[in-house]
């Protein structure tokens, strides 16, 4: 049986996963789809193969041919969103962030608990990257002992100049955010941002780059550079350093060559490019345990985690000091 699904938001995002949805994954079809602005909506509807469109979040969520959603609305828009498909009992799959700020996403949390049902995935496609699999596949072995530093980079070339400070963390580093407490088996329990020299690519807006520190509940520190006008790539890395050895995540492989006296390989300049295969294995997976009515990725306690986390950051770009990370006990709800 296909699941049929309804795309609400028909921006970037939205037209990549219709895309892939139609066109690329087994068992499900896209039947309608949405968006703010009608000829966006009406073009994704042809991008599709011609199904029907709306213009407003209740008409799609509550089709009847629709079973279950998938949000690529900007962050603003996804509380509504989801809340109305947890309302109509219906599966929902949000782009990364669940919602913009921490109570939004206390207020999804419990109205998926009050329903009773697993219905809320996050897009956060870092978990389903071969390499942190890889990594964690390795951690989950025991066979190198406990993890006790995390050594990370997020790196890009550089970023348009209406990126600012705060948004290192709630663009950037919210993927380290969400895949890092799941690669270690850990909760954090603080924040810390430490601001080295300015990079002359930068502008007064922009502290760049920036050491993220976070402490987890076992004593774990992970230690995560964010550097966004680092010139030379898309340069993601994660070293885990453990008791019995380290375990350092593969980077995706290029060709080495050997020129004008030179041994070089490339370097990624694309975040596209890099987590292109992730979103595949995502949204194929979410397709699959959403026939089952089960959720198998980031659930909404992990988005409410992530705004969190990146409230603490962000608040100790300003304060300079260790910041607690107050999340609550997870719920029973979202251990099974
Ligand atoms: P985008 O290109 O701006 O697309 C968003 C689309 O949604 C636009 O067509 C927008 O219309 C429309 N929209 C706005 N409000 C809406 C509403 N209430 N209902 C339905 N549609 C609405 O943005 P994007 O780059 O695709 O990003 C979308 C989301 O995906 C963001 O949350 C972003 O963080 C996330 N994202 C995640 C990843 C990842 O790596 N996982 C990568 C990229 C993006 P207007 O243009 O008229 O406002």
């Amino acid at each position: 049986m296909e699941l049929k699904i309804g795309v609400i938001g028909c921006g970037a995002i939205g037209k990549e996963h219709i895309k892939r949805l139609q066109y690329k994954l087994q068992g499900c079809t896209v039947v309608a789809v949405s968006d703010v602005m009608e000829a966006g909506a009406q073009a994704a509807a042809e991008l599709a193969g011609g199904v029907k469109y709306y213009t407003d979040i209740p008409s799609i969520v509550n089709d009847p041919e629709v079973d279950a959603l998938v949000v690529c609305s900007p962050g603003f828009a996804h509380k509504e969103a989801v809340l109305a498909a947890i309302a109509a009992g219906k599966p929902v799959f949000t782009e990364k962030p669940l919602a913009t700020t921490a109570a939004d996403c206390k207020d999804i949390v419990d109205a998926e608990m009050a329903s009773g049902r697993h219905l809320v995935q996050v897009g956060f496609m870092r978990r389903y990257d071969r390499g942190y699999n890889q990594v964690k596949a390795i951690l989950d072995s025991g066979d190198f002992g406990q993890p006790l530093i995390l050594k990370c980079t997020h790196r890009n070339p550089e970023v348009g100049t209406n990126y600012d400070t705060p948004m290192a963390v709630h663009d950037t580093a919210i993927h380290e955010i969400d895949v890092l407490h799941w690669l270690i088996n850990d909760e954090y329990v603080s924040a810390q941002v430490l601001m080295p020299r300015t990079t002359k690519y930068s502008h007064p807006a922009l502290r760049d780059p920036q050491i993220m520190v976070l402490k987890t509940k076992s004593g774990v520190i992970i230690d995560l550079e964010v550097f966004v006008n680092c010139k030379f790539g898309y340069d993601i890395n994660c070293e885990v350093i453990c008791e019995e050895g380290v375990v350092h995540m593969p980077a995706p492989s290029f060709p080495s060559v050997r020129k004008n006296g030179y041994y070089s390989t490339p370097i990624e300049q694309s975040w596209i490019n890099r987590f292109i295969d992730s979103y595949d294995v995502e949204l194929q997976n979410w397709v699959d345990c959403a026939k089952r009515g089960v959720v198998e990725g980031p659930t909404a306690w992990d988005g409410y985690v992530a705004a969190v986390t990146a409230d603490a950051l962000v608040k100790s770009q300003t304060t300079g000091a260790e910041e607690p990370i107050l999340t609550g006990d997870i719920p029973a709800f979202y251990l099974n």
